[in-house]
C-alpha cells in the first residue's frame, strides 16, 4: 500500500481552521484529523482524546524528553501544543492524509520535513480587525488571551509566502470551496 501524505492547515488563531478542519473531514473519507497534545485547559464542548489530548504540563514535557512529539510550540503565555509523532507515522503507513491543524512555525517546520509529502495551506484572515471580531464573537477568549493571539498573528501573517497554497477566509463558502480543489488535486495527484 502507498503512504499516505501530510495536509497542513495553518492561520492565526482565529483565522478558521477547525471550521474548515471539520469540513474536509466530512467530505474527505481518506482525511483523518492528527489529534495534538496541550496544556490547555479543555474549552466547552471540547472532548479530551477528539479535540486534544489535554495534558498537565509536567505529562507534555515527559514526552517531550522522550521525543514523542514531531513538533511542538509554546505559544500563548506559555501554553504548550504538540504533534504527536506515533499516530501521525502509523496512520500515514495505513496510506490516509493526515490533517494537521496547527500554528504557523509549526507548520513550517513540519513542511521542512516532509517536503513534498507534505501540502501547506495558510488560511489567511481578510484583515486584524476582522481576525478580533470573529474571536471575540467566538467568545473562547479573555482581553488578555485575544490581545496575546492578535499580536501573535501580526508575525504570523508575514510568514504567508512560506506556504504552498494561500487561502482568504472572507465568505466561509468561497474559502471552503478553494480549499476543497487543493485538497482534492493534491489526494489524486
Ligand atoms: P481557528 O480554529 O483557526 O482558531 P475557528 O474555526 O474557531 O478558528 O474560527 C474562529 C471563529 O470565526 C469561529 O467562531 C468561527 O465560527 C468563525 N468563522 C470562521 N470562518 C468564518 C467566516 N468565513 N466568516 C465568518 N465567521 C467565520
Ligand atoms: P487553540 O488554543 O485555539 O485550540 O489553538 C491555538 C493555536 O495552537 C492554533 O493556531 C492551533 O492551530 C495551534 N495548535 C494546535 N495544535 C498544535 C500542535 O500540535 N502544534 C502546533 N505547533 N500548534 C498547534
Amino acid at each position: 500500500m502507498k503512504n499516505g501524505k501530510i495536509i497542513i492547515l495553518a492561520s492565526p488563531s482565529g483565522g478558521g481552521k477547525s471550521t474548515m478542519t471539520k469540513k474536509i473531514l466530512s467530505d474527505f473519507d481518506e482525511v483523518k484529523f492528527s489529534v495534538s497534545a496541550t496544556t490547555r485547559k479543555p474549552r466547552q464542548g471540547e472532548t479530551d482524546g477528539e479535540h486534544y489530548h489535554f495534558l498537565p504540563k509536567e505529562e507534555f514535557i515527559k514526552k517531550v524528553e522522550n521525543d514523542d512529539f514531531l513538533e511542538w510550540e509554546e505559544l500563548y503565555n506559555g501554553t504548550m501544543y504538540g504533534t504527536l509523532r506515533r499516530s501521525v507515522e502509523n496512520e500515514l503507513k495505513k496510506g490516509y492524509f493526515i490533517l494537521l491543524d496547527i500554528d504557523v512555525l509549526g507548520a513550517l517546520n513540519v513542511k521542512k520535513m516532509y517536503g513534498d509529502e507534505a501540502l501547506g495551506i495558510f488560511l489567511a484572515p481578510p484583515s486584524l480587525d476582522v481576525l478580533a471580531e470573529r474571536l471575540r464573537h467566538r467568545g473562547t477568549e479573555t482581553e488578555e488571551t485575544l490581545h496575546s493571539r492578535i499580536e501573535r498573528a501580526k508575525k504570523e501573517i508575514g510568514y504567508t509566502r512560506r506556504f504552498d497554497e494561500v487561502v482568504v477566509n472572507d465568505d466561509l463558502e468561497t474559502a471552503y470551496s478553494q480549499i476543497k480543489k487543493i485538497v482534492s488535486n493534491f489526494i489524486n495527484r
